[in-house]
């Protein structure tokens, strides 16, 4: 090993979370009582006395400016799906002209950006639009480009919930809460608290910088809305875990550097399956970091890519004909004891606790299956949703034979008898967790079950992970408060643990059974599932105006405010701001495709059929007998999707002109889905014909071929 290559593995430990203000810097800089009072904050969510806010302050403040910040923000995650922030400098000016570097308590806890503009869906007149912030102590604050950054949450004047991280930590609440419930009852007194726990790996694509500033589409929408396919594509399957090219690698190991020193917890770096496709995995967090956490990972391969001289594109769908981006929501449950609720253990059959988990999450996953399904909805996700490169937009649980077996066994009231690898003659103590070996074969499942935790496959890749926790939280909160009602009614007629067990396995008999119809082990790609599906009764909700309106029933409403997570207005608002997002979405999308076919494309086409045809005149008159049929069957190619482009084009601009008229938000991104969308693929198709047949260099940007293959 080179003596530069050991000093940095040497000094990983070093400058992991150099640039965090997490419990190892608290401990050591705050007062003895201070520091016992923000543990309890950060533990119980209990208040924080000013006094104690305005010493974390100065501690704060002194250690940001000891790390070089000379300004601070409270870091927030209002409804863009991105994070916002405002800096202050710590400066005060003093009467004798100069400054001291200032920070309060005060400043520290609550904020009062001038949030007008965010979208709100309605929840604030514009003469009241002030939105506050509020600290996060549960996720810590960090250093970044000169400034401290402070994660907080994002409110309205009357509290209402304006971003993603508040209604997340009521979720992780709800559910800590039935969970103590359920575990207290089963016997587990000692758990005072759970965590949600989650890991998400994020797919990304790399291409070259000065190609991606030469794509209008790239810039202004995330992806390519027209483009031939490349020769090559992802048949050759030599991309998945292939060998990174140098400036990947380079690239890659940057990025992990910055995220080791913001403490986030990147481990895991791949191919991924489409050419120029990569991966990135952390390790499991708490919910709220890992989602805070999420968001600067994404932040940091945009701009790390940038300077490495390449783009990092995080839309879903970037190319067509190859597969898009996800991100795998890894989710469990971990109790302050230190136990994972969803490991199984050796015996799964046998441990009961594992299987009244199990069995709320499979009732919480069919019940609330439409919400899911609306919290990843996407107009960049929908390309990815049964597309066959990703899970269906079917919501369904995969299990493994193992546990299928044991389900089984629950509803024949039968003996589990495990026919796996414990047959083998081997001793059962240096097995690992059997049923770890026997999950995770099925990739095409949305929802599986994967060892000792679930993994969501449904998630875009620039999605905010905020979404599909929070009602992941919320529907398991839910299954679990039922099983607390109906357990603590079986348990007043039981006298002997023997019947206790006997009343829980009744319990989890009727939630099978009630809720099977989600557990499908098999091909979730297949047309066969599609039907089978249907005829299980489950949702295939394929676009997002057709996923939405389920937000806003009266089951999801009572579901939500039932457990605090959002008032109705809240549910109601959230609706309006993801129907406008969608349409505002396609809408630029189209007015960015009309742009570049009347500017960009027709030049090119235009300069072609000219050049090709003087060429043809030319040879013509050198020698007349010369044959131009080649030249002449691209010229006839050319000029009939001259007309078809036409005509899609015409359509196009008349339909986004309809489109921008209305006003209704359902009726309005319905549209979009049903009209704008298809005219823009109709446009595509003609363009994409013709640019096979024009040279590269008539063209003013890079095809598809050079945007996947360059980045060596
Ligand atoms: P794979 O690559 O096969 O999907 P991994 O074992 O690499 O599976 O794990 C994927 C992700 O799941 C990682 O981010 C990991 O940290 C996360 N993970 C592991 N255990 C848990 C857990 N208990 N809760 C949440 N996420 C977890
Ligand atoms: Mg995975």
């Amino acid at each position: 090993m080179s003596e530069t290559c050991k000093a940095t593995v040497e000094s990983i430990p070093e400058i992991y979370g150099s640039l965090v203000f997490n419990d190892k810097v608290m401990k050591e800089r705050l007062p003895k009582d201070i520091y016992k009072a923000v543990r309890k904050t950060i533990q119980n969510g209990s208040h924080l006395e000013l006094d104690v806010a305005n010493t974390v302050a100065a501690v704060m403040k002194n250690w940001a400016i000891e790390h070089g910040a000379t300004h601070f923000t409270h870091w927030f995650q209002p409804m863009t799906g991105l994070t916002a922030e405002k800096h202050d400098s710590f400066i005060d000016p003093t009467a004798d002209g100069n400054v001291i570097m200032e920070f309060s308590g005060k400043e520290l806890v609550k904020g009062e950006p001038d949030a007008s503009s965010f979208p709100s869906g309605g929840l604030r007149a514009t003469f009241e639009a002030r939105g506050y912030t509020a600290w996060d102590p549960s996720s810590p604050a960090f250093i970044k480009d000169g400034s401290l950054y402070i994660p907080t949450a994002f409110c309205s004047y009357g509290g209402e919930a304006l971003d993603k991280k508040t209604p997340l930590l009521r979720s992780m609440e709800a559910l800590s809460k039935e969970a103590v419930k359920v575990l207290h009852l089963l016997g587990k007194t000692e758990v005072a608290h759970v965590d949600t726990t989650v890991g998400s790996e994020q797919e990304y694509f790399l291409i070259d910088k000065d190609m991606y500033m030469k794509r209008k589409d790239l810039l202004l929408c995330g992806r390519t809305l027209m483009g031939a396919s490349a020769p090559k594509g992802q048949e050759m399957e030599d991309h998945y875990f292939g060998v990174l090219k140098p400036k990947v690698s380079e690239y890659m190991h940057d990025l992990e550097q910055e995220l080791w020193k913001l403490g986030v917890p990147a481990k895991t770096k791949h191919n991924e399956v489409a050419p120029a496709q990569h991966e990135l995995a952390p390790v499991f967090e708490t919910a709220n970091i890992a989602v805070d956490h999420n968001q600067l990972t994404m932040e940091m391969m945009k701009k790390i890519a940038d300077s490495h001289g390449l783009a990092c594109l995080l839309h879903e769908k970037p190319f067509e004909g190859i597969n898009g981006s996800g991100k795998h929501n890894n989710w469990s449950i971990s109790t302050d004891t230190g136990e994972n609720l969803l490991d199984p253990g050796k015996t799964p059959a046998t441990n009961v606790q594992f299987l009244v988990f199990l069995m709320a999450v499979i009732s919480a996953v069919d019940e609330y299956a439409d919400l899911l399904r609306c919290s990843v909805a996407t107009a960049g996700n929908d390309h990815r949703l049964g597309a066959n490169e990703a899970p269906p937009a079917i919501i369904s649980i995969f299990v493994g034979d193992e546990l299928e077996g044991v389900l089984k066994a629950i509803e024949d009231d039968s003996i589990f008898k495990s026919e796996g690898k414990t047959q083998m003659g081997m001793g059962a103590h240096v097995l690992p967790h059997i049923t770890k070996d026997t999950t995770d074969r099925n990739r095409t499942s949305p929802f599986a079950f994967t060892g000792n935790k679930f993994e969501f496959r449904m998630p875009g890749s620039s999605l905010s992970v905020a979404d599909p926790n929070i009602v992941l939280n919320t529907a398991v909160a839910e299954a679990l408060a039922q099983i607390t009602e109906k357990l603590t009614k079986a348990f007043e007629s039981c006298s002997t643990e023997e019947e206790k067990e006997a009343a829980i396995h009744a319990l989890l008999k009727e939630l099978l059974l009630a809720h099977k119809k989600v557990v499908f082990n098999g091909n979730g790609y297949t047309d066969e599932w599609v039907e089978e599906a249907a005829a299980r009764g489950l949702d295939n909700l394929k676009s997002l105006p057709e996923a939405m309106p389920r937000l806003i029933t009266s089951k999801s409403i009572d579901l939500f405010t039932k457990h605090g997570i959002f008032t109705k207005e809240e549910l109601e608002s959230r609706y309006e701001i993801f129907l406008e997002n969608y349409a505002k979405t396609i809408h630029i999308e189209a007015l960015t495709l009309q742009e570049m076919v009347r500017k960009d494309f027709t030049a090119g086409l235009v300069q072609y059929m000219k050049d090709i045809t003087n060429e043809a005149l030319k040879k013509k008159q050198l020698i007349a007998d010369l044959g131009c049929a080649y030249e002449e069957s691209i010229i006839r190619t050319l000029d009939a999707t001259e007309e078809t482009i036409l005509s899609a084009l015409s359509k196009l601009d008349e339909e986004t002109r309809t489109a921008e008229a209305m006003t209704d938000a359902l009726e309005c991104a319905t549209y979009y889905h049903e009209h704008i969308l298809e005219d823009m693929e109709a446009l595509r198709a003609s363009i994409d014909k013709a640019e096979a047949l024009i040279p590269e260099g008539y063209l003013p940007y890079p095809t598809y071929g050079e945007l996947l293959f360059s980045v060596r």
